[in-house]
C-alpha cells in the first residue's frame, strides 16, 4: 500500500471506520497542519475498489493543503470520503454516523460539503460534531464568493494581456453554467462582455443566455471557441494534450477543480502562450467564504480577501515570467512556501 500510494508519506494522519450498524465506510485523510487545523469537503461517492477511495482522499486532501495556503487562511488540508451511492445510500444514520467519525478527530479535521453531499446534509453531519462548516444562513451559497474570486483572476489575466482588467468587451466563454459558471456569468454579463455559454444541460444554458443576453454552443464546441478567456466550470481534466492544441483562448480561468490532465499539461499551455490560472487560485473564494462562516461573518471582509486572490494571480504571474516557469508550478511554490513551516502566528493557537 505504502508503496501504491506515493501520497501517504506526506500526509499527518489517513484515518478509516467501517461500521456496520450505520452502513458507514469512510476515510478521512489530513494532509498537512502547519497553517492550522485541515479543512476540506466530504465526498460520498460508490467508489468501485477500496483502493480508487484511498487515491481519491489523499489526492483531494493534498490538494486542499495548496488551495488553503494560496487562499492565505489559517487551515490546512483534509478531505474525507465516504463510499457509497449517494442517491440511495445517503441516509441520516450514516451521515450522523460520519459526524461522529470527523468529531473524534477533535478538530483535527474540519468537514463541509463536496461531490454527492449538500448543505443539508453537512447540517445533519453537525447533529454530531461541532467541526463542521458551511451552513451559516446570512453568508449564502458559497458558490458566490467562488465565482467573485474568478473574476478577480480573470481582471488581473486581462491587465496582464490587454493592458487594462476591464472584461468590457472581451469574449469570455464559460463550460458548464451550474452553480458557480451561472454567477460567474451574471457578473460578466453586468460588467458588459461577449458571453458565449456550453452545458450539457442545455436547456440550462439557453435559459441563462436568454436572460443575460449570450450565446449558447454545443458542450463540445465551447473548448474550440474563438474567445480571449476561456473558462472552465464543469468538470475536471478539461486541459489536455488532446484539447491544448486545439484551444483559442488568450486565458484560460475557471472554477473547475483539477483543470489539468496530467501535470506538464501546465508547461503544454505556457509554450502555446495561453495564460493559465491555475485552479485552485481561482477558486479558492468559496473556501475563503468558509473561513469566515468559522470565525467571523464580515461580508466586506470576505469580498476583500476574495478580491485578493486575484492580486496572488499577478504575482503568479510575475514570478512566472521572471523565473521562466509556467503559472501552475509557481503557485505551487508559492502555496509550498507557506505550508512549509508552522506558522509563527498560529504556533499558539494550536
Ligand atoms: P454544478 O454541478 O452546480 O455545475 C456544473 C455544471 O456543468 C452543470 O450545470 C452541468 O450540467 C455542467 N456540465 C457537466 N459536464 C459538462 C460538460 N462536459 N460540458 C458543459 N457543461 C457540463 O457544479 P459547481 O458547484 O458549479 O462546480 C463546478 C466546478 O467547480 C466543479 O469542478 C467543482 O468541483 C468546482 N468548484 C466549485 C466550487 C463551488 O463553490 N461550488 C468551489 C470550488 C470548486
Amino acid at each position: 500500500m505504502f508503496d501504491t500510494h506515493a501520497d501517504f508519506a506526506d500526509h499527518a494522519l489517513v484515518t478509516a471506520r467501517q461500521e456496520k450498524a450505520s452502513g458507514l465506510k469512510a476515510i478521512i485523510a489530513v494532509h498537512n497542519e502547519n497553517r492550522g487545523p485541515a479543512i476540506g469537503g466530504c465526498r460520498i461517492l460508490p467508489y468501485p475498489t477500496l483502493d480508487d477511495a484511498l487515491r481519491d482522499v489523499l489526492r483531494l486532501s493534498r490538494g486542499m493543503t495548496y488551495k488553503n495556503a494560496i487562499a492565505d487562511i489559517p487551515y490546512g488540508g483534509g478531505k474525507a470520503i465516504i463510499i457509497a451511492d449517494p442517491r440511495r445510500e445517503k441516509t441520516e444514520t450514516l451521515l450522523e454516523a460520519m459526524g461522529d467519525f470527523v468529531e473524534s478527530l477533535g478538530g483535527r479535521y474540519i468537514t463541509s460539503f463536496d461531490s454527492g453531499t449538500t448543505l443539508e446534509d453537512v447540517q445533519v453531519i453537525a447533529r454530531r460534531t461541532r467541526h463542521a462548516a458551511g451552513f451559516l444562513p446570512e453568508a449564502g451559497n458559497a458558490s458566490g464568493s467562488t465565482a467573485l474570486g474568478v473574476y478577480h483572476c480573470m481582471r488581473s489575466a486581462a491587465g496582464k494581456i490587454w493592458g487594462s482588467a476591464s472584461l468590457a468587451g472581451r469574449r469570455i466563454a464559460v463550460q458548464g453554467v451550474g452553480n458557480v459558471g451561472e454567477r460567474l456569468a451574471r457578473i460578466l454579463a453586468h460588467e458588459g462582455a461577449d458571453l458565449v455559454l456550453a452545458d450539457t444541460d442545455a436547456k440550462r444554458a439557453e435559459a441563462l443566455a436568454a436572460d443575460i443576453g449570450a450565446q449558447v454552443v454545443g458542450d463540445e464546441a465551447i473548448l474550440r471557441e474563438t474567445c480571449d478567456i476561456l473558462a472552465p466550470c464543469a468538470l475536471g481534466g478539461v486541459l489536455s494534450s488532446a484539447t491544448i492544441p486545439d484551444l483559442k483562448a488568450k486565458a484560460i480561468v475557471g472554477g473547475a477543480n483539477n483543470q489539468l490532465a496530467r501535470p506538464e499539461d501546465d508547461a503544454r499551455l505556457a509554450r502555446r502562450g495561453i495564460l493559465y490560472c491555475p485552479d485552485y487560485l481561482a477558486n479558492a473564494g468559496g473556501i475563503i467564504n468558509l473561513h469566515y462562516q468559522r470565525s467571523r461573518w464580515d461580508p466586506d471582509a470576505v469580498e476583500r480577501h476574495v478580491a485578493s486572490l486575484g492580486e496572488t494571480f499577478r504575482e503568479v504571474i510575475a514570478r512566472s515570467e521572471s523565473e521562466g516557469r509556467p503559472t501552475g508550478e509557481i503557485a505551487d511554490r508559492i502555496a509550498e512556501e507557506r505550508f512549509a513551516r508552522r506558522t509563527k502566528a498560529l504556533e499558539g493557537a494550536l
